[in-house]
Formats: C-alpha cells, sequence, structure tokens
C-alpha cells in the first residue's frame, strides 16, 4: 500500500545544513569513541558488536564508560541523560541496586544447572500476582517468549495461522515481518531471509479495524493473534474505545487465542497495560526489563492453555518440541527477575516515572505549540514519543506514513549533542526510576532549540 507521505512543512536545506554543522559537533566531542569505532571497524562487521547499532546519529555509535540509574558516561568522559534506556531493558535503571546485589550473590552460588531454584516460585507466583494468569515459563528473550506461544497457540488449536497488525514489531520472529500490500500482504521491508513468505503463517489487519479483524478471523484458521496492548513500535498507536472488547470477544468467538505482549507496555504500569486495563488474554509475553537488564524472558497462560498444552505434551519427546532453551530458567536470570520484580519496577518506581514521562510529554508539547509545527506527543505511563503529524495515528500504516529518518536523526544528533539520548528508533523517550525533573528539562531545552533553529 502506497499513502502520499506527509511531509513535516521544515525546510529541508536549511535542516542539512543544521545536520552536518552538527555531524561536526559530535566528531569533535568524541576523539576516543571516533578512535575505538576505526579499530572496532577491522574486527566487528560495520564496527559494532550488533547490526542495528549502526542506527545511532552520528557518525559512528558512542562507547559506553559507565552507566547508573538515568545516566552514562561515554569515554571521552561526556555525561548523558539516558532517555533509551536499553530500549526498554533498562527501564529500572542502570545496573538497579538490588539486580545487582542478588545477581552477585547468585554468580557465586551457580549460574545455570538445568534445575529450579526457589526464586522460580517466587516469580511465578509474583508474575500471577500482577499480571493475573495462572501458569509462567521463563525465556532468555521476549522473542524467544512471542515465538514460544505462537508454538503453543498452532499446537493446541491445530490451526497454522497468527494473526498480527501492520507495522507491529515482536522481536525477530519470521511470521511477524509482513505488511500489509494492495494485493494482500508482503514480507515487511528490509526482512533478511524470510524462510517462507509470510501469506503462508499470517494474516494482517490494521490495529483498530475490527471489521478487518473479524473478516480474517472468520477464515477459521488463525491459532492465534499476537499484539501489543498499544503499538509501541511504530511510534505509539493507542487503541480506540471498545478496541480491546472487541478484540477479546472476537478471538474467543472465533476460537482463536489472545497473546498480548507487555514488552514495552510494562511502561504503563507495574501489571502493564493488561492490569491497567482488565484486559483477559490467554497468554501473555514480557521481556527486556524484567531482569532489569540481564537476559530473562517469561510467557504465561491461563489454566485452559496450560491443561491444553500438556495434554499434548509427552515427557520423551519434550526436549524437541522447538520450546525452551538450555540457558532458559537459568538461576542467575532468575534471581535478576525476582530482584528487579520486588525492589525495582515496584508501585513507587512508578509513582516517580509516570510524572517524568507527563513533564516530558508537556514540554515537548509547548515546544511544539509555540513552533507551529503540525506536530504532537503521545504518551503510554512512563514512555513518551513525539510523532511528525498533528493528530495521534489510529494504526500502523498511519504512524508509519508519519515516519521522517532524516528529521528523526537530526532530532536526535541535536539532542545527543546536548548531553540527551533517544532511541534510534522513531523518537521515542523512557524515564527510569532516577529520571529527574532536571534530566527531563535538558531534553525540553535541546527540543525546543532544534526546532526553532529549524522553523526560526
Ligand atoms: N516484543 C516487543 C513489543 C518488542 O518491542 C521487542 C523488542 N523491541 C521484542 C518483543 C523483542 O525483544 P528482544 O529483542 O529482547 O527479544
Amino acid at each position: 500500500m502506497t499513502i502520499a507521505k506527509p511531509q513535516a512543512p521544515i525546510d529541508r536545506t536549511r535542516m542539512r545544513e543544521l545536520h552536518k554543522r552538527e555531524e561536526r559537533r559530535f566528531v569533535d566531542a568524541h576523539p576516543k569513541s571516533q578512535a575505538l569505532s576505526q579499530r572496532a571497524a577491522r574486527s566487528l562487521l560495520q564496527g559494532v558488536p550488533m547490526n542495528w547499532m549502526i542506527k545511532w546519529a552520528g557518525a559512528f555509535p558512542i562507547f559506553v564508560e559507565s552507566a547508573s540509574g538515568a545516566h552514562f558516561t561515554c569515554i571521552d568522559g561526556h555525561d548523558y541523560v539516558d532517555l533509551c534506556m536499553g530500549d526498554t531493558g533498562a527501564m529500572g535503571g542502570h545496573s538497579p541496586q538490588a539486580t545487582v546485589a542478588a545477581v552477585t550473590d547468585q554468580l557465586q552460588r551457580g549460574i545455570t544447572l538445568m534445575l529450579p531454584s526457589e526464586d522460580a516460585v517466587w516469580v511465578g507466583e509474583e508474575l500471577q500476582r500482577r499480571f493475573g494468569l495462572r501458569y509462567w515459563q521463563f525465556a532468555l528473550t521476549a522473542t524467544d517468549a512471542n515465538r514460544f506461544s505462537i508454538r503453543i497457540a498452532r499446537e493446541i488449536t491445530q490451526r497454522p495461522k497468527i494473526l498480527v497488525f501492520n507495522y507491529c514489531y515482536h522481536g525477530s520472529v519470521d511470521e511477524t515481518f509482513v505488511t500489509l500490500a494492495a494485493d494482500g500482504l508482503k514480507p515487511r521491508s528490509g526482512n533478511i531471509g524470510p524462510p517462507v513468505h509470510p501469506s503462508v503463517t499470517t494474516r494482517v489487519v490494521e490495529f483498530n479495524d475490527v471489521g478487518a479483524l473479524e473478516a480474517q478471523l472468520a477464515h477459521g484458521d488463525v491459532a492465534c493473534v499476537l499484539t501489543e496492548p498499544v503499538l509501541t513500535n511504530v511510534g505509539i498507536v493507542h487503541p480506540q474505545p471498545g478496541f480491546h472488547d472487541a478484540l477479546r470477544q472476537l478471538t474467543r468467538k472465533h476460537g482463536t487465542l489472545l497473546i498480548i505482549d507487555e514488552t514495552h507496555t510494562i511502561s504503563a504500569g507495574p501489571g502493564g497495560y493488561t492490569r491497567e486495563h482488565s484486559l483477559e488474554p490467554d497468554m501473555f509475553t514480557l521481556g527486556k526489563a524484567i531482569g532489569g537488564g540481564i537476559p530473562g524472558a517469561v510467557y504465561g497462560f491461563t489454566e485452559d492453555v496450560g491443561q491444553r498444552i500438556v495434554a499434548r505434551t509427552r515427557l520423551e519427546d519434550c526436549d524437541t518440541g522447538g520450546i525452551g532453551g538450555t540457558l532458559a530458567g537459568n538461576a542467575l536470570s532468575i534471581a535478576a527477575m525476582r530482584a528487579t520484580l520486588e525492589n525495582v519496577l515496584t508501585e513507587n518506581a512508578y509513582a516517580r516515572m509516570i510524572p517524568a514521562a507527563i513533564r516530558f510529554a508537556e514540554g515537548v508539547e509547548s515546544a511544539i505549540s509555540a513552533s507551529g509545527l503540525p506536530w504532537h506527543v503521545t504518551r503510554l505511563g512512563c514512555r513518551a514519543e513525539y510523532l511528525f503529524r498533528s493528530e495521534p495515528p489510529r494504526n500502523g500504516s498511519e504512524a508509519a506514513n508519519s515516519s521522517d529518518p532524516e528529521l528523526d536523526r537530526f532530532m536526535h544528533l541535536y539532542a545527543l549533542n546536548r548531553g540527551v539520548l533517544l532511541t534510534p528508533f522513531h523518537n521515542m523517550a523512557l524515564m527510569c526510576p532516577q529520571t529527574t525533573s532536571d534530566d527531563v528539562d535538558s531534553h525540553t531545552r535541546a527540543f525546543a532549540e532544534a526546532v526553532s533553529e529549524l522553523t526560526g
């Protein structure tokens, strides 16, 4: 589907000149990162340990010396306010004390055994309490939690397909890399080596489109709908009133399981969006922040789903089911999860994080209003995001069509040169328990200055 891209009404020539100035400023300020990135290019593909790290604004990534709470210091000695927070992995703050203490202790007592520890039981009980689902299992990444949940859904429903919303993101899960096209659907742009055409595995509709959802579920071949309760990976797209009720009612009507992925929307509160809005998923996934940054993820399911899984699992074959992993459920990850749930991502922490995000959104909003630009800012708990369109998008296409990578890069670099890190993906900012008003105001100042230079 090709939709005309509305360009933000800014002078591109001016922006490119400003960008060049900012590029020079960045390079001048980071001689050590520059030298290290040149050395890295000789052993690491494209000079980075993970392919997405080439996406940062600036000629090379900043190399980090240390990070604590809401800040980090680079090897050139500059201090930054971190609003990326490891794209949610560090939402509890960098190296939260309680997690570090628990992990340090566990490191001395065995890291991975393929046997359970008492902490696992504590975590299972806490997850039940927070999110309301009966049974829980562990994985190392949110990607895996989603992949395992999809497999389970296919197995117990004996249906071949899943349904996702256009422009969703759930990790590197093959079935989800798909977008709507005029004549059906196509592989998501950039997807490397898809195993099969996604039309074999997946149905796609726009978020908030109840009619299309019903029509696709009516085929009767959809094992599960996998969705974030609020889309967060194409900018923030909130559900319209009644959408979640319709989603739940239609999935039940058509015998399709509902998997809610709270990996990012845990920003909404300690029980995620699910608890805040009394959702009733059949399955639930959560990764990243749950271990305070130590790799770990969980997936949960209802009593009914649990019974159906057990009914189809043979002891002899339980290690070839395509679910699990040698290091999944390791003692270190689980110790980190316990400490993080018990002492870091608490009600009290959210009581600080959410007001910080409100302050962020108000600051950005006032700069946007002053500039007259047709942009807006939106928020989900302690996560906020500005988008280059005047109205909140209703679905992934609307959000994707307002994306403007050149402008993103300019805004990110401008903020970075003034000591503020945003995610390299669209314009997301995340508050952690230690993010202060001063931290937020640093961003507001940089944002207002950028906007005024762009429009002045
Ligand atoms: N689910 C959602 C909603 C995500 O945003 C992401 C990553 N951004 C994932 C799952 C996958 O997380 P990971 O890369 O840690 O596996």
